[in-house]
């Protein structure tokens, strides 16, 4: 029963957007306002219900669950039946809770486990939306899912005086001060973390119009020493990236934050493009038959490319070669230079400036072996994060 009240709206939206759990979507292109109606579609269903279904439900929960939560739950459903202001969430926005407690939970379903609490007035990014009235969102504590109800989109529309004291006494944190609007730096960045647990063999074309077909997504290469996964590498970085860019102000949206995330290339490159990121940075690790090889080399489109206007292969060239160049001066590892390659899915599809990031060598035992050290990735990230700032003038 639980369950059921949600297949409604699943079965509207699943044909619209499949995306779940970390990743923007599975077998559409992204489209902003469609995941804005299909989050509609819930709230119109939700305002239907009879008033008794949520007590009801509420009382099949596991007897675990804390009853501070079974109150707000109950409540706000309840309260749904009342006329909800529309909201127009979309991905990388700041968004405030308006409820006393909100649970964030590790699934968008009130069967999730509960993972961490939010309070009144705190401040949440929109990492993505979940099909039936869930998103998933970015905290200054952690990720996870929270009902869409609960969330308004500035803090005047936070409801009652208390909320600006219970905001003064939530942890200080970093992020928190910085994720303020009034200290944002205006700029948004994409990040990639490139290739997933499973490869898609299917093919697409390696740009817009273009007969040169190439697999949708390959599963990358691994480290000779460590044997950690390149896509696992991948996202710890990408995920060190994102708090580093939080905590200097920028909007921040994550391609993936899962290893199971079965997006294409070119869908993650058109995603990119309209999300309202300034810049694409795909994040990957390179690999080489001879192990002597070792250094960094970033990816950017030639003059000659035929998918890219000519101010995006510019900026793109801009964006690899600064990057690249606060990166290694950061990390200390080898500049092996911007490569200009017309051949890349994930390059060719953008209307953004991007740049693919080859860390180092996870076929260098020595470069493996660091790029595996926590430590040495937060430093990576630091780099990277030194460019991205160069780039945009800060
Ligand atoms: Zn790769």
């Amino acid at each position: 029963m639980k369950k059921s009240r949600f297949i409604p709206a699943f079965l509207l939206s699943a044909a619209l957007l499949s995306g779940l759990a970390g990743c923007k979507k599975e077998t559409e292109y992204y489209n902003p306002n469609t995941q804005t109606s299909s989050v509609t579609e819930t709230q119109t269903e939700l305002q239907t219900e009879p008033a008794t279904q949520a007590s009801t439900e509420e009382s099949t929960e596991a007897s675990t669950e804390a009853s501070t939560e079974e109150s707000t739950e109950a409540s706000t459903e309840e309260s749904t039946a009342a006329p909800v202001v529309s909201k127009e969430l979309a991905v990388g926005d700041i968004w405030y809770v308006n409820t006393d407690s909100l649970n964030i939970r590790d699934y968008p379903s009130t069967d999730g486990n509960k993972i961490g609490e939010l309070y009144r007035g705190e401040e949440v990014r929109i990492l993505a939306l979940a099909e039936n009235g869930w998103v998933q969102i970015h905290s200054a504590t952690m990720d996870g899912y929270v009902k869409a109800d609960f969330l308004v989109s500035s803090p005047d529309q936070v409801d009652g005086a208390a909320a600006d004291a219970a905001a003064s006494a939530m942890p200080a944190s970093s992020e928190t001060s910085n994720a303020n609007t009034s200290s944002s730096n205006g700029h948004i960045v994409c990040i990639d973390a490139g290739h997933q647990q499973a490869g898609i063999s299917e093919q697409e074309p390696n740009g817009p119009g273009s007969s040169v077909m190439k697999a949708k997504l390959t599963t990358g290469t691994s480290g000779v020493a460590t044997g950690l996964a390149e896509y696992q590498l991948n996202l710890d970085v990408s995920q060190m990236l994102q708090q580093e860019l939080l905590n200097r102000g920028y909007q921040v949206v994550m391609i993936r934050t899962t290893n199971d995330c079965a997006m294409s290339n070119a869908e993650r490159a058109v995603y990119a493009n309209e999300s309202g990121a300034e810049i694409f940075v795909r994040i990957h690790a390179n690999s080489s038959n001879d192990p002597s090889v070792n250094g960094a080399m970033f990816y950017a489109p030639s003059s000659a490319n035929s998918y890219l206007s000519a101010d995006v292969i510019s900026a793109s060239n801009t964006l690899a070669s600064t990057m690249l160049s606060f990166y290694c001066s950061t990390t200390g590892l080898a500049n092996k230079g911007v490569l200009q390659d017309d051949n890349m899915t994930g390059i060719n599809w953008c209307t953004i400036p991007v740049t693919i990031v080859e860390m180092g060598f996870m076929s260098n035992p020595e470069e493996d072996q660091k790029m595996a050290n926590p430590e040495f990735q937060a430093v990576i990230a630091q780099g990277l994060a030194n460019g991205i700032d160069a780039y945009f003038g800060r």
